[in-house]
Order: structure tokens, then sequence, then C-alpha cells
């Protein structure tokens, strides 16, 4: 029986939070011993993966706390170099937790092959010669790849789009559907895209050049929602000695308006969807999976309206509660990439007990929401550099060569003093009974 509740959790040591967390998660200590590796990954696994292999670049791991989805407590690994966002996210879920927990829910998991045609004398026949051949051609991509058709994926539509206005005038596109179950799918569907292009060019006449996955995955996409009830909203901001008491109505009203500028405004929307990404981005790099399509999905996603806009949506429901959703594309796999062989990625995974892409999905989303709502409530009330600023000064403190009990001493006097320069905290370091 696993529980995401670990009250106390941030004030063990490394070795008792795992210990700790093996217990809440039912699992044996040697099931997370993947993340006592430098990157959860030795110089011999890391060889295989790319080239020129020279060493690991290490992050650091953190827990989401709190989390339930669907009903169910999940412990969330999360790789992140950014200070705040793992503490922000658990909080958030303590509160949409309040409400239930999220509900998340998933696509079929279907990526798209895009095929480049060019070279086409009639591009509306051709059009129409692909069409006519289309149960044919599915029926051949869908046996590219039996591993993949036993676990009941495969080749669902063929669609065919004319591109009118490129530099090199028109051409035609052809986009493969396909079914990748609990894969991210590039490699099986660029081997379904370069295995049908000679029967596409046989149909057409013309020339297949590209063929390639598109990472707007707008056929795959993770939906998460959750309600916070207002009550749970209320805190009192300290700044100093001084208390501000904020209720929940007015961090309800505050976190809507400040998503009201990320709908209206892309620079906002930049800003809000890299906080969204904060969460979404941790989970997948602590999961081995490939955040660069995720990055390019959500934010072609975001623009396909033809103006970038917020991933999100915030309101109240008709009881007053803060109510939100995000709804993104989720290209993540549980197998293939680097899932399987990176032995940190499978701890991560085994943490979480996903089974299947479409679980995973559920979780990541749900982090983003939470992830969502951390800055926007931050934002909307005492300001995002409160949070942000022990952590960061502690930062500057180890950077202007702090060590031991002088970091947390330097961290704290220039919070007092709300000057976190490196300057500063060499200054300190260097005065008279700190040397
Ligand atoms: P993969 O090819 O390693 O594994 C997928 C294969 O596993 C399937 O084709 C199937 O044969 C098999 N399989 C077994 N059980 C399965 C199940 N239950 N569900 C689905 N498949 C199952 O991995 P992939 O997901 O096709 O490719 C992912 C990799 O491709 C990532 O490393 C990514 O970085 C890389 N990549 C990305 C891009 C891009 O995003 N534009 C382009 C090229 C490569």
């Amino acid at each position: 029986m696993t529980t995401s509740r670990l009250p106390g959790f941030y004030n063990l040591s490394i070795n008792e939070r795992l210990a700790r967390l093996a217990e809440a998660a039912g699992l044996s200590p040697d099931d997370l011993s993947a993340f006592r590796f430098e990157g959860g990954i030795d110089a011999d696994a890391a060889n295989h993966m790319i080239e020129n292999v020279v060493g690991i670049h290490g992050l650091p791991l953190g827990i989401g706390l709190n989390f339930m989805v669907n009903g169910r407590d999940v412990l969330v690994p999360m790789t992140i170099e950014e200070p705040s966002v793992v503490a922000g996210a658990s909080f958030m879920a303590k509160l949409a937790r309040a409400g239930g927990g999220f509900r998340a829910s998933t696509t079929e998991p279907l990526m798209i092959g895009q095929m480049q045609v060019l070279d086409i004398a009639n591009l509306q026949k051709a059009q129409a010669a692909i069409l006519n051949k289309k149960a044919e051609l599915i029926a051949e991509a869908d046996q590219i790849d039996p591993v993949l058709k036993k676990f009941g994926g495969g080749a669902r539509d063929l669609e065919v789009r004319l591109i009118e206005d490129s530099p090199i005038g028109e051409f035609l596109v052809v986009h493969l559907i396909y079914d990748v179950r609990d894969a991210m799918g590039a490699n099986a569907v660029n081997t379904a895209c370069e295995k049908l292009a000679p029967h596409i060019e046989q149909i057409t006449g013309g020339r297949v050049h590209l063929r390639i996955l598109s990472n707007l995955a707008d056929r795959r996409l993770a939906r998460a929602e959750c309600t916070i009830p207002v009550d749970e909203l209320a805190f009192n901001a300290r700044d100093g000695s001084e208390t501000r008491p904020y209720t929940g109505e007015q961090v309800r009203d505050g976190v809507i308006e400040a998503w009201a500028f990320a709908a209206a405004d892309p620079y906002r929307a930049a800003t809000h969807n890299k906080g969204i990404m904060n969460g979404v981005d941790a989970v997948v790099i602590a999961t081995g999976n490939d955040w660069r399509a995720i990055e390019a999905g959500a934010h072609a996603y975001a623009a396909r309206s033809g103006r970038y806009t917020s991933l999100s949506t915030w309101g109240k429901d008709e009881y007053g509660n803060l109510a939100g959703s995000l709804e993104m594309p989720m290209a993540v796999g549980t197998i293939g990439g680097a899932t399987k062989v990176h032995p940190g990625a499978k701890a991560a995974l085994k943490l979480m007990g996903v089974k299947t892409a479409a679980e995973l999905a559920e979780i990541i989303v749900s982090v983003g929401l939470a992830q969502n709502l951390a800055a926007l409530r931050a934002l909307a009330t005492e300001g995002i550099q409160r949070g942000h600023m022990s952590l960061h000064a502690r930062q500057v403190a180890i950077a202007a060569g702090a060590t031991g009990d002088m970091i947390e001493k330097v961290a704290a006097q220039m919070v007092a003093e709300k000057t976190i320069r490196i300057d500063r905290a060499e200054e300190i370091l260097k005065s008279p009974g700190n040397r």
C-alpha cells in the first residue's frame, strides 16, 4: 500500500529518506538502489547510450509528495536543478488532495509520422490516388512492427495534406497515424514511414523526401483537472516581521487573473508554460524520457490556434472553489528509448508503480498542473522571490566559497539584508568572526 503523505520527509537524511520512500511505496531498499549512483547510471551503461562518452552529468533527484492521481497515491521522482520546484509541486498536491486529488486521462497513444512527397505533376490526382489505396497502405504499415502489433498497437489511419504555401512551392504530406502503445514511438514511427515510402512513390510518381515523426503529437494528449477547496487557499504571507493574511477568495481570484494574462498574451504565456514544464520535464527526465520531444510538442500545441497561449485554464466552479485543467501532448514511454537501460529511470517507474505509458502521462500532466498553480499562487500573492530566496541564497553562498555551517549563516544574513549577490556573500565570509 503506497502513501504519498510523508510528513517531515525534508528533515531526514538522504539515507533515511530512501528507507522511508521504499517503505511507503511497499518496495525493498534494493529496488531504489540505483538512486544512489551518480546520476542513476554507471559509466559502462552510459557508454552504450550515446557517443564519445567521457562521464556522467548528475542532477538532483527529489520526490514530489502528496500526489493523488485518479484516486491512487503516488510518490513522484523529479530530476531538476532549479530550487523550489519539488517543494512547490508537493505543496500544491497537498491542496489538490483536499479536493480529491488530480483527475487525469489520456487519448489513445497515436503518433503521427510524416512523409514529404515532392516532384508530383498533379497534386490533386496524387492525393486522390493515395486515398484510393489507403486501406492497402494501412495494412502494409500495420505489419511493420509485429512486436508492437502483439501489444495492440499498429497503423490506424492515413491522411494526405496539401502544403500550398512553402518556399519551394506546393507539395503533399502524408500522415501515418500509428498507435505506439507504451513506447514514445519515434523509432517505431520513423521505421514505418521509411518502409512505406517506396509504395507512396509508386502510387504518386513523386519522390518521398523526409520520413519522420511529428513532435506535435496532438493525437496523443494527456489531461489533468483539479479542484482546490477555496478555504484551503487562505494563508498568511510573512515578510520579515510583518504578516499579511490572504483569504481563499483573494488567492483564487488572483490565480484566475494571473491565468487570464497568460491566456491573452504570448509574452506571459511563454513564462506561464515554462512553469508548467518545470514540473513536466522533471518527471520526464527522471523516467528516462525525451524531454526535447515533450517541450517541442507542448509549445507547438500551445500555438495551435495561430496565437501562442496558456496550456492550462483556471476558473471557479459552482461552489466558488478554484478549478484548474491542463491538456498537452504527452509522448512518453515505459518501453524503449532510455527507459529500460537507465537504472535510475527504471527505479523511478518502479517507485510510481506505473505499468503503462498512459499512467505515466497522467501523472506527468498532474505534476505540470500542480507546478503551474504553485507559480501562479506565488506570483498572485507574495511574489516568486520569497520562496526562491533562501534556496537561491544558499547556492550563492556555496558559489562564494562557503562550506559547512557557513552556508546557512551566510545565506540567512543575505536573506535578512534582501541582498543576494555573490560579492555580498564574499564580504560576509571575509568579515571578522567568519574567517
Ligand atoms: P524503441 O524503438 O526503443 O522501442 C519501441 C519498440 O518496443 C516498439 O516498436 C515495439 O517493437 C517494442 N515494444 C515492446 N513492448 C511494447 C509495448 N508494450 N508498447 C509499445 N512497444 C513495445 O523506442 P521508441 O519509443 O520507438 O523510440 C524512442 C526513442 O526515439 C527515444 O530515445 C527518442 O529520443 C528517440 N527519437 C526521437 C525523435 C524525435 O522526437 N523527433 C526522433 C528520432 C528518435
